[in-house]
C-alpha cells in the first residue's frame, strides 16, 4: 500500500533550525522559526504557567475523561478576555476546547463542510501556510485573493473589497484578528468597518483566527477588530489559541468558538462541534487548557501572565523600533505588529543572507522579529543593504 505515497517536501523552517545549529559563528541571528524568544533568545515557560503546573501538580486529584468539549471552564474563562466583558453577542457564543488553533480552525472547517459543503473559503495571502491545507483537507474550496504587495508593504485593499463582493450568500471569509502572519500588517479600523459591512451586505460568514492576542498592542487593543465585526454580524466562527500568548505551543490550547443566530442554532452548532471532534481526537489534550484555567482561575497568576504578556509585547515592538530607527527605509516595520514582518524577497537572496551573514530567516523573506536583540539592528541593516533588499 504504502508504495502508493507520494513524498512530501520537508518542512522548510525545521530544516532552518538545523542549519542554524550547526552554524558556528559568533553573529549567527534566528529571525526564523515562528516562537517568542527572550532576550537571552530563549523560548521560556512563562512564570505564571510554572505557578499553575505546580499548582495542578499539587491539587489535581484526578485525569479521568472530560469529554469532546474538554474543558468548558477554560472556555468560559477565555471568553470575556476574547469577547469582552458583556459583549450584546455574549449569549449567542458557544465554545468548545481544541488543540491549539489549527485544531479551532480544522474543527471550524468540518463545522462548515457538514452545515454547507458548497461555501468557499476567501482566503487572502500570502498567509500563515496551513490555512489552505486545512481547509482543502476538510474538502471546502479555497479561494485565494492577493491581500497585499509585499513590495510596497501596503494591503491591496481593492483586492479585499473585490474578493467579498463578488462572493456568493454563505461564503466564509477567513481573516487574522490581529497580528496578521506572515506580514504583521492588519486591516486599519476603518479598514475593518467596511469588511464588517460588505460581510453583512453579501451575507458572507467570517471566520476570525486569533493566534497572537495580546503581542500587537495588548489583549483589549488585539481583539478590537473580532468584537466589532461579532457584534456587526450575525454569525460567525473564531478560532482562539493560547499557544503563544500562554507560552504553550507544544500543550495544544486552543478554542473554537461559533456565534449563531437563535438558541436553536447554539444548541445545533454545539452538538456538531462536539460530535466532530469526537471523530477527530476523541477529546482535547487536558494540561494546556488546565493550566491557562487555573491561571485565569487565580486573579495573582492572571496578574503574572498580564505583566509577563505585556513584557513580551514591549519586547517585539522594541525590535521594530531599533530596525526601523536604524534604517528609515524600514520605518514601516515600527509600524506593523506581532512576530512576523515579510520583506520581499527571493530565495536565492535570503539563502544568501544566511550563507555571507549569518541571518536566519524563511526562504519566502518571513523574519521573526522576536529573535533578535535591538542591538543586532545594525547587523541586520548591514546585512539586507549588502544582499541589494533595502
Ligand atoms: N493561526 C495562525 C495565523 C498561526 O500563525 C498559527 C501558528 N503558527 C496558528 C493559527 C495555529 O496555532 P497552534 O499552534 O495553536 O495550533
Amino acid at each position: 500500500m504504502f508504495e502508493e505515497l507520494k513524498n512530501r517536501p520537508a518542512d522548510s523552517l525545521l530544516a532552518l533550525i538545523k542549519a542554524f545549529q550547526a552554524d558556528e559563528r559568533a553573529g549567527k541571528i534566528d529571525l526564523g522559526v515562528g516562537v517568542y524568544r527572550d532576550a537571552m533568545g530563549r523560548t521560556p515557560v512563562m512564570r505564571a504557567v510554572k505557578a499553575a503546573e505546580q499548582f495542578l501538580l499539587e491539587t489535581q486529584d484526578s485525569k479521568k475523561y472530560l469529554g469532546p468539549e474538554g474543558d468548558l471552564q477554560f472556555v468560559r474563562l477565555l471568553q470575556p478576555i476574547v469577547f469582552g466583558k458583556s459583549p450584546t453577542f455574549g449569549q449567542r457564543l458557544v465554545g468548545i476546547q481544541t488543540p491549539g488553533g489549527s485544531g479551532a480552525l480544522r474543527l471550524g472547517a468540518e463545522l462548515i463542510q457538514t452545515a454547507n459543503p458548497t461555501a468557499k473559503v476567501l482566503l487572502g495571502t500570502p498567509s500563515w501556510p496551513n490555512h489552505a491545507p486545512i481547509f482543502g483537507s476538510a474538502r471546502l474550496a479555497v479561494k485565494e485573493y492577493p491581500f497585499l504587495d509585499l513590495t510596497s508593504q501596503q494591503v491591496k485593499f481593492e483586492s479585499v473589497i473585490e474578493a467579498l463582493s463578488s462572493a456568493d450568500p454563505g461564503d466564509v471569509v477567513l481573516l487574522h484578528g490581529c497580528c496578521h502572519n506572515p506580514t504583521g500588517i492588519d486591516f486599519t479600523t476603518e479598514e475593518w468597518r467596511q469588511i464588517a459591512e460588505l460581510l453583512v451586505a453579501r451575507k458572507l460568514m467570517p471566520f476570525i483566527d486569533l493566534a497572537y492576542q495580546g503581542l500587537g498592542d495588548g489583549l483589549e487593543h488585539d481583539a478590537a477588530p473580532t468584537r466589532m465585526i461579532l457584534e456587526t454580524v450575525d454569525e460567525a466562527l473564531i478560532a482562539y489559541s493560547c499557544d503563544k500568548n500562554f507560552g504553550l505551543y507544544r500543550e495544544r490550547v486552543g478554542a473554537l468558538y461559533a456565534m449563531a443566530r437563535t438558541a436553536d442554532d447554539i444548541g445545533k452548532a454545539e452538538s456538531n462541534m462536539a460530535a466532530l471532534a469526537r471523530v477527530n481526537w476523541s477529546m482535547p489534550p487536558d494540561h494546556g487548557a488546565a493550566i491557562v484555567r487555573t491561571i485565569l482561575e487565580s486573579a495573582e497568576m492572571s496578574a503574572m501572565w498580564r505583566a509577563e504578556l505585556e513584557e513580551m509585547c514591549e519586547r517585539v515592538n522594541g525590535n521594530r523600533a531599533a530596525l526601523a530607527a536604524a534604517a528609515p527605509d524600514l520605518a514601516f516595520i515600527s509600524r506593523q505588529r506581532g512576530l512576523f514582518s515579510n520583506l520581499a524577497m527571493s530565495r536565492e537572496t535570503a539563502a544568501a543572507l544566511r550563507a555571507r551573514h549569518g541571518i536566519y530567516m524563511a526562504d519566502s523573506g518571513r523574519m521573526n522579529l522576536a529573535g533578535m536583540q535591538p542591538a543586532d539592528a545594525g547587523a541586520i541593516i548591514t546585512a539586507l543593504r549588502a544582499e541589494g533588499c533595502l
